[in-house]
């Protein structure tokens, strides 16, 4: 059975592992347009803060895919899928065929689509390329721009002022993760960023970036203020990679869509990990979500079924992640993906807590802790029972412990 895999995350290289160590005899082929193997990318934060060595981000080498029996294919660009003759097109030249496809190509960061914008010091953060140029313009920046209402936004700001850049956050938007977030949880998290010396702008984007011998030296606002600057980082969402799907009969919407198997529209083409727009059971709907564990456990199930199995995705995805000195934890489902869902929240400022809780119909199918963890077991357990919570409980359901 010929196995090819489209791109080398966490989600495509688990996948890869778990087929060799059950199958000895499959060919698997794992495919990749970066020169690396799997390296961590939830380590890169702590990368740019010079908190780890690269060594302690990269999970994987090639000699490590050859041991494994794994045939490991760096710097190559899966340019377009045929179903009918089952194979890839790989830029530069060349097809591949395969029995069973995994597509977990995850995303690409939006650039900073402005004049000026491609300059070599301006950063998005998504690649270790793109991490080792962000830390090199750090080691000599005196003061930086930061861009976007995103994770990512806050990851490039706190790096910055871990390396005591002077940074100004500029949000479109009124407050970060705005669509997650309501006024008070904006104004906590705006707080806390103050008191870690950010200068924090909302309301106005990048009109342009002034470009002086090759690199940016400042940024000008929509609202015409001038911003001098030795780098900018930029974290304005993703795109995800499924362009190389068009016309392959591969069904897609925002990523690839999936039953809860993993399953595309297409027999024996599979999609895991950030890419995948998945049947989620737990929650009854399609979600996506992009986190670390979640491509972890994809790549697991997608294993399973590309070897014959049948095992559904059942899992309540989540995110954790430092803020500052405090910490941000996600549950499950959240307005970001899911406009239509209603909340509940509390915030307190002098105890810097933010809680948040999601519901759709009458079940708890999110949450959003900021400051305390307090309830989460309890709250994910009660995402993953669907156990009703009558709208007179909700505000009861902020104190779980
Ligand atoms: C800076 C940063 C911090 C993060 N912090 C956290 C965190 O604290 N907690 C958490 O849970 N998650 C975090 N995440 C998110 C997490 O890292 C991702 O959800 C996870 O790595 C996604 O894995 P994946 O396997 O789906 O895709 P990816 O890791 O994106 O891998 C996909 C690979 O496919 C390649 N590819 C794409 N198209 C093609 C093609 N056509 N041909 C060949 N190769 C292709 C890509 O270049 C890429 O190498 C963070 C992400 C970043 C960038």
């Amino acid at each position: 059975m010929k196995h090819v895999i489209v791109g080398n995350g966490a989600a495509g290289t688990t996948a890869a592992e778990l087929i060799r160590s059950k199958d000895p005899a499959a060919a698997v082929t794992l495919i990749t347009d970066e020169p690396y193997a799997l390296y961590n990318r939830v380590a890169l934060p702590r990368y740019i803060k010079s908190l780890v060595p690269e060594d302690k981000v990269v999970m994987r080498s090639p000699a490590q895919f050859t041991a494994a029996g794994i045939r490991f294919l760096p710097e190559s660009r899966v340019a377009g899928v045929s179903v009918q003759e089952h194979t890839v097109l790989l830029d530069p030249g060349g097809e591949l065929p395969w029995d069973r496809l995994l597509i977990a190509t995850g995303g690409r960061p939006n650039p900073l689509a402005v004049p000026g914008g491609n300059a070599p010091n301006v950063h998005n953060f998504q690649t270790l390329n793109e991490s080792k140029a962000i830390l090199s313009d750090l080691s000599h920046a005196r003061s930086g721009v930061t861009v976007g209402g995103s994770f990512i936004a806050y990851e490039l700001t706190e790096g910055f002022r871990h390396h005591d850049v002077d940074t100004t956050w500029l949000i479109r938007g009124p407050r970060w993760l705005r669509r997650i977030l309501d006024a008070d949880g904006g104004r906590l998290v705006d707080h806390i960023a103050r008191e870690h010396g950010v200068h924090m702008v909302y309301g106005e984007e990048v009109a342009e970036v002034t470009v002086k011998d090759g690199l940016a030296v400042g940024v000008t606002t929509t609202a015409g203020r001038s911003l001098p600057c030795d780098l900018v980082g930029v974290g304005l969402g993703l795109t995800m990679n499924i362009d190389f799907l068009a016309g392959s009969g591969i069904a897609t919407h925002r990523g690839v869509l999936t039953d809860r198997f993993l399953r595309t529209s297409v027999p024996d083409v599979f999609a895991a990990g950030d890419v995948a727009e998945f049947d989620d059971v737990v929650l009854g709907r399609h979600n996506m979500m992009g986190t670390w564990d979640n491509a972890l456990a994809h790549g697991r199930v997608a294993a399973v079924n590309m070897m014959g199995g049948e095992a559904p995705y059942v899992d309540v995805p989540t995110y954790q992640s430092g803020l500052f000195d405090t910490i941000i934890s996600v549950l499950g489902m959240t307005p970001e993906n899911h406009p239509d869902l209603e909340s509940v929240g509390a915030v307190d400022v002098a105890a810097r807590t933010c809680r948040k809780l999601f519901f759709l119909g009458d079940r708890l199918v999110g949450a959003v802790l900021i400051g305390s963890i307090r309830g989460k077991r309890l709250l994910m357990d009660m995402i993953r029972s669907g156990t009703p919570v009558p709208i007179s409980e909700r505000r009861a359901l902020l104190d779980a412990r």
